[in-house]
């Protein structure tokens, strides 16, 4: 399999081990000709995620490393009488919807005979890593920053990696995980060509679920921009396979105290530049320095969408309505509701739409922090 760097298009072997390009930019994954998904292509025997195992190829596909994960609910709402349909990813084995991603990252690492990684994550994708490496049997270092959620934290220790914990910014945990990477494999799910093709398979769930169409419009959390890529792979093939007539318009969504995509996007920048970050209670999507973000901003101008910002209270109060009607998510995920709520009202959407948002990681993993804002929720 070959890998094909992002920018300046140089093409390396996936046996090289490289995690990024000479020019520094991330790579991406070149499937070399495999056909795009299509309904005839679903393997309507295989659990999950793996119904679309023909758009994730692997060597020896019989050993991948998988829990079942994927197939989520995907549940019909009205929210101020806009049609809204919640996928409920927080259901995947290890409580997000990382799972997807760190299904098929890691069968690539199998593949390649990788014995021991590096990873470093807010918290989700550590413990979607250390769970998949347990599996496989594959030695894993977590890097988290130090304000991560104890029950992630936990998580991950839990499952038999090792965890580091890093004080200072999100930042400093990458730059930290990079240098101890000088003698590991360094498999970050963000520098992974890999990682948003085991995402996009929430994407063709949505499709199939809808009985084979695409929604108008999609409402994703977005701090590195996984699920946006995934997304816009998703829908991409379903439109160069004749299955669906028009992408849906893809929305960004970011917390207003770490907002690099939505700056740029509002200033019509190819790249997002330096941010100013404040701490968030969207810790998920807490990203100023986005790997993928030139990508991320040109999937979602080319869908017709926008990137949209939320303050800390918006998300909040999206987390009360979410939970109110028995939804318990973490509250990096509840900026869906912010912006379905925005969104309604406004009309961003048309009144006909029908927009379908995802529900990324559970509650149960930051219920101490849930109880704190209980008792002080954010200001505006
Ligand atoms: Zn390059």
């Amino acid at each position: 399999m070959m890998l094909q760097c992002s920018l300046c298009g140089a093409a390396v072997r996936e046996d090289s081990l490289l995690w990024r390009c000479g020019c520094g930019a991330p790579f991406k994954a070149d499937f070399g000709g495999i056909p795009p998904m299509n309904r005839k292509r679903i393997r309507s025997g295989e659990q999950g995620m793996w119904r679309y195992g023909a758009s994730l190829p692997l060597e020896r596909p019989e050993e991948k490393v998988s829990f079942g994960e994927g197939w989520t609910p995907l549940v019909r709402e009205e929210w101020n009488g806009m049609k809204l349909f919640l996928k409920l990813d927080f259901a995947c084995p290890t409580g997000s919807y990382k799972d997807r991603g760190m299904a098929y990252l890691v069968s690539r690492l199998r593949d390649q005979g990788i014995h021991e990684v590096i990873e470093d994550s807010s918290g989700n994708a550590g413990a979607s890593m250390a769970a998949y490496c347990a599996r496989a049997g594959i030695r894993c270092r977590v890097f988290v920053p130090s304000y991560t959620s104890e029950g992630k934290c936990v998580q991950v220790a839990s499952y038999g990696a090792e965890l580091e914990r890093v004080p200072g910014t999100r930042e400093d945990t990458t730059r930290a995980a990079e240098k101890a990477a000088e003698t590991a494999f360094y498999a970050s799910h963000n520098w992974s060509p890999w990682f948003a093709h085991g995402i996009k398979t929430f994407a063709f769930e949505l499709w199939e679920q809808l009985g084979f169409t695409a929604p108008d419009a999609v409402l994703l959390p977005a701090g590195q921009g996984s699920l946006v890529l995934g997304c816009a792979l998703a829908f991409e093939e379903l439109l160069s396979s004749g299955e669906i007539e028009t992408l849906p318009k893809i929305f960004a969504l970011q917390p207003k105290n770490c907002a690099p995509l939505e700056e740029a996007f509002r200033e019509g920048k190819p790249i997002p530049g330096k941010v100013r970050k404040t701490e968030t209670i969207a810790e998920g999507i807490s990203s100023a320095e986005p790997v993928r973000g030139r990508e991320v901003l040109e999937a979602v101008r080319k869908s017709g969408g926008a990137v949209l910002s939320f303050s800390d209270r918006e998300i909040w109060d999206g987390f009360v309505k979410l939970a109110r009607r028995g939804y318990f998510v973490e509250p990096t995920s509840a900026i869906v509701a912010a912006a379905a709520e925005r969104l309604s009202r406004d009309g961003g959407v048309g009144r006909r739409d029908t927009v379908a948002a995802v529900l990324t990681g559970s509650g149960l993993k930051g219920s101490g922090k849930i109880l704190s804002l209980f008792a002080s929720p954010p200001e505006d």
